[in-house]
C-alpha cells in the first residue's frame, strides 16, 4: 500500500517528469504556455519531443498516438511508431517536435454533420498541452484537439476549451468587480462513473449485449433490486479484484479514484474521482471507462457502460458535480459562514440560476440519447425537465432578497448520533434532495442527468458556456456603477429581479412526483420526453445567438452537432430494431416452437394412454398464440424499418424512430419475454436476467 505514491503518474509525463527531463528554460515555456496559452515555438516543442519521446520509451512504448474526441462519443486513435530509417539499414528511434504539435488522421470517416464536405477533406489534431500525455499499452497517448483544414471544429474538445476560456473571462470580470483579480477561473468536474459488470461467459452468449450493449428481451428475474441489499453492500472478491486492479490502472495513469460501492442494482457498481479542471477531468473519464472495459476482460467480466442494460433494473449515470474556483484556490461557489454577506456568492448563483432557466433545453439536449431516454422520468433518475435544488438556505435568501425584506441566517439543527463517542454534527443546511437534476450539494452544483456513456464534455460546454454568457450581461451592467456603495445597491437590485424572473426553475421538492410534472407545466417549464424532440431545440435562434456570441460554434456548427446527433440516434434505434428482429426469428421462434412440439407430442402420447392433458393443452395454446403475436409484431417492426428509412429529413426520421419503431419494439419484447416465462430453460438461446445479474 505504501507504494501507491510512488505508483501515482507514474505512466504520466506529469509537470514532476517536466521539471526532471527539460531544461529550465524549456520548461518554463511550457508552464507558461499550459497556464496562460501562449503559442510554443517550434524549438521547445522539439525538445520537449524528444524528452517525451526518450521517457516513453523507457516506459516501454514504441508508438505514439493523437489522442481525440471526435463526435462519435468515444475517443480514437492512430499508432505510429518512432522508428526512423537510419544508415545501414538500421533505424533510430524519433519523434519532432512537429509531430508533437500536429497530426493528420484520414478524417474522413469521421462524422461531420455535412461541415467537411463543403471545406477541406481533411482535419489536424493539435497537441492540448493542458492535458498530460501518458503511456498506455506500449504507446504514448497525446491529448490533442481535433479541427478541420479550415478551422472548423470536429471534436468536443475544442469546444470545452473553448467555454472554458470564455468562462475564464466572463468571472474575471465580475470578479474585478470585488476587487479581485487572480490569474484564472477555472471549472472543477468530478464524474462519478456507475456501471454494471457481468461473466464474460454469459455475455457472449446473449447478441443483443454484444451488438448493442443492452439486452433487447429478457422477463424480470424472481429476485431484482427490491430488497435494496445490494447499495453499498459487501462487495464480492471478484469484483473486489476488478476494482482493486482497475484502481492501480488509473491510479498509474494520474487518475485520482477515489471511492468505489455497490450500487442500487445487483452487479451495478460505481466510481468516484477526486475532482479536476474540467479539460482533465473529461480527459479522466473517457481513459476510465475505457480501463474498465479492458481490466474487466482481465477478470473475466464484461463491464457495461450502457445507461440502460436491463429493464426493470435500475440504469447507469454519471453524476457531473461542477464548480468554479479562482486559481487562488477561491471556490465561488463556497457560501462561506455568513451567507447573507456574500453578495459575490449570491451574484454567482444568481447568475447559475438565470443561465439554466434560460438553457434548460440545452442542459437537456447534452444529456440527450438513446440509451439515456430509458432513464429519465423514469423513476431512477431524475425527470426530463430540467429544475434546480438550491436548499432551503440559499432559496429563503433570494426569496427575503425578492420581497426586499432582511435575510437572517439560518442555523443548522443539532443532528445527534445517539452514540456517546460520536461527535454531534450540524445538519448541513443545504441538505440533500437525491431526485433533482442540478442540485446545490454545498459548495458545487451536480448535474445528475447525465447517462453512463456520456462524454462529459457536452453538458460542461453547454454549463460553461451559458454561465459565462449570463456573467458577461451582469458585469455589463455592473461595471458602469461609480461608487462601492452604488455597485453594492445596483447588484442587490440585479439578483432580486434575476432571482424573480428566473425563479420557476427553482425546485425543491421530489422531482419524481407526478405533480411536478404538472406543477412544471404551469410554471413554463419544458419537459422534452425524447431524444429527438430535445435535439430538435439545439439550432434555436436564443441558442446559435449564443454560441456565435460567445464564439464557441458558428451557426453551421451548431447544425452540423444536431445533425450528428440524430443521425445517431436513428443509427442505434434502427441496430437495436434489426438486432431484435434477427433474434426473434432465429433464436426465439425456434426455441419457443420447439417447446410447443414437445407439447403438442406429449398431448398426443398422453391422450392414447387417456390421461388428463388439460393443463399441457392450456400452456400449448398459450405458447402458440404468443408466438403468433410475436411473429406478428416482428413483421409490423421490420415493416416499420423499411417505412422510416425512407424518411430522408433527419429529424423528421428520428420522430419516426422514437414514435414508430421504438413502439413497435416494445410490443415485439413483450411477447418474447411472455414466451420466456414458459419455455424450459434447456430449451432457451441465451442467459437470463438471473444468469447475468445474481451471479456468484
Ligand atoms: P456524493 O454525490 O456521492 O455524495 P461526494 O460528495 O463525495 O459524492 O462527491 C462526489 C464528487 O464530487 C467527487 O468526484 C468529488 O471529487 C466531487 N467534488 C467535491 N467537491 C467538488 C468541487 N468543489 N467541485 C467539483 N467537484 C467536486
Ligand atoms: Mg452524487
Amino acid at each position: 500500500m505504501s507504494k501507491i505514491p510512488e505508483l501515482f503518474g507514474s505512466m504520466v509525463f506529469n509537470e514532476q517528469v517536466m521539471r526532471e527531463r527539460l531544461p529550465k528554460d524549456v520548461y518554463k515555456a511550457l508552464q507558461s504556455t499550459m497556464k496562460t496559452g501562449t503559442p510554443i515555438s517550434p524549438d521547445v516543442a522539439d525538445t520537449v519531443a524528444n524528452a517525451m519521446k526518450d521517457w516513453a520509451i523507457e516506459k516501454g512504448a514504441t508508438h505514439y498516438t493523437h489522442w481525440f474526441q471526435p463526435m462519435t462519443g468515444i475517443t480514437a486513435e492512430k499508432h505510429d511508431s518512432f522508428i526512423q530509417p537510419a544508415d545501414g539499414g538500421t533505424v533510430i528511434m524519433n519523434f519532432s517536435g512537429k509531430q508533437l504539435i500536429k497530426g493528420e488522421p484520414d478524417a474522413s470517416s469521421f462524422p461531420s454533420g455535412g461541415l467537411r464536405s463543403t471545406f477541406e477533406a481533411r482535419g489536424y489534431t493539435a497537441w492540448d498541452p493542458t492535458s498530460f500525455a501518458f503511456v498506455n499499452d506500449s504507446v504514448l497517448y497525446i491529448p490533442t484537439a481535433f479541427i478541420s483544414y479550415s478551422g472548423q471544429v470536429l471534436d468536443k474538445k475544442t469546444p470545452l476549451l473553448r467555454s472554458m476560456d470564455r468562462l475564464n473571462s466572463a468571472a474575471l470580470r465580475m470578479l474585478k468587480l470585488f476587487g479581485k483579480t487572480p490569474e484564472r477561473v477555472t471549472a472543477s468536474v468530478g464524474a462519478e462513473q456507475e456501471y454494471f459488470l457481468i461473466p464474460r461467459e454469459l455475455y457472449k452468449k446473449r447478441p443483443d449485449l454484444i451488438i448493442t450493449g443492452r439486452t433487447l428481451f429478457g422477463a424480470r428475474p424472481p429476485k431484482g433490486q427490491e430488497l435494496e441489499d445490494h447499495y453499498f453492500g459487501h462487495i464480492k472478491t471478484q469484483v473486489l479484484e476488478f476494482m482493486a486492479d482497475l484502481d492501480d490502472t488509473l491510479w498509474k495513469l494520474g487518475i485520482c479514484a477515489k471511492t468505489r460501492h455497490n450500487e442500487v442494482a445487483p452487479a451495478q457498481h460505481e466510481l468516484a474521482p477526486i475532482y479536476a479542471t474540467v479539460n482533465i477531468a473529461t480527459d479522466h473519464n473517457q481513459l476510465t471507462m475505457a480501463m474498465m472495459r479492458k481490466v474487466a476482460k482481465r477478470h473475466n467480466f464484461v463491464c457495461l457502460l450502457h445507461e440502460k442494460p436491463f429493464a426493470g433494473v435500475n440504469g447507469s449515470g454519471k453524476h457531473n458535480n461542477w464548480s468554479i474556483s479562482t486559481s487562488d484556490g477561491e471556490n465561488l461557489l463556497d457560501p462561506g459562514k455568513d451567507l447573507k454577506n456574500n453578495l459575490q456568492f449570491m451574484l454567482f448563483v444568481t447568475a447559475i440560476i438565470k443561465a439554466v432557466d434560460e438553457h434548460q433545453d440545452l442542459l437537456r439536449l447534452s444529456v440527450a440519447t438513446a440509451g439515456n431516454d430509458h432513464r429519465l422520468g423514469a423513476n431512477e433518475a431524475p425527470p426530463a425537465i430540467i429544475s434546480m435544488f438550491l436548499g432551503d438556505e440559499i432559496t429563503d435568501c433570494l426569496e427575503t432578497i425578492a420581497s426586499g425584506k432582511e435575510y437572517r441566517n439560518r442555523v443548522g439543527n443539532k443532528l445527534s448520533t445517539g452514540v456517546e463517542s460520536v461527535p454531534v454534527i450540524y445538519e448541513d443546511t443545504t441538505d440533500r434532495n437525491r431526485t433533482s437534476p442540478f442540485a446545490f450539494t454545498g459548495n458545487k452544483f451536480e448535474f445528475r442527468s447525465l447517462g453512463s456513456s456520456l462524454n462529459i464534455a457536452c453538458p460542461n460546454i453547454m454549463i460553461n458556456t451559458a454561465v459565462a454568457d449570463v456573467l458577461n450581461g451582469f458585469a455589463d451592467k455592473l461595471e458602469k456603477c461609480k461608487t462601492e456603495a452604488e455597485f453594492k445597491k445596483a447588484a442587490l437590485a440585479l439578483i432580486k429581479s434575476e432571482y424573480i424572473a428566473h425563479r420557476r426553475i427553482v425546485f425543491n421538492g421530489d422531482n419524481y412526483a407526478d405533480a411536478w410534472k404538472s406543477e412544471a407545466a404551469r410554471r413554463g417549464l419544458l419537459n422534452l420526453m425524447g431524444t429527438p424532440e430535445a435535439l430538435s431545440y439545439y439550432d434555436t435562434k436564443k441558442n446559435v445567438e449564443m454560441f456565435e456570441r460567445l464564439k464557441i460554434y458558428t451557426p453551421e456548427e451548431v447544425r452540423a452537432r444536431k445533425e450528428i446527433l440524430l443521425e445517431n440516434y436513428c443509427k442505434v434505434i434502427n441496430i437495436e430494431a434489426l438486432t431484435m428482429c434477427e433474434i426473434a426469428i432465429k433464436q426465439i421462434l425456434p426455441a419457443a416452437t420447439e417447446f410447443s412440439t414437445r407439447l403438442a407430442t406429449n398431448i398426443e402420447k398422453l391422450t392414447a394412454l387417456k390421461l388428463d392433458v388439460t393443463a399441457q393443452r392450456e400452456i400449448l395454446q398459450s405458447v402458440a398464440s404468443l408466438i403468433t403475436n410475436a411473429y406478428a409484431a416482428e413483421q409490423k417492426l421490420s415493416d416499420a424499418i423499411v417505412e422510416v428509412k425512407g424518411e430522408k429529413d433527419v429529424q423528421k426520421a428520428a420522430n419516426a424512430f422514437h414514435d414508430v419503431v421504438f413502439e413497435a419494439m416494445q410490443e415485439l419484447r413483450a411477447f418474447c419475454d411472455q414466451l420466456e416465462t414458459l419455455t424450459p430453460k434447456e430449451l432457451w438461446p441465451f442467459p437470463t436476467y438471473g444468469d447475468l445479474l445474481l451471479y456468484v
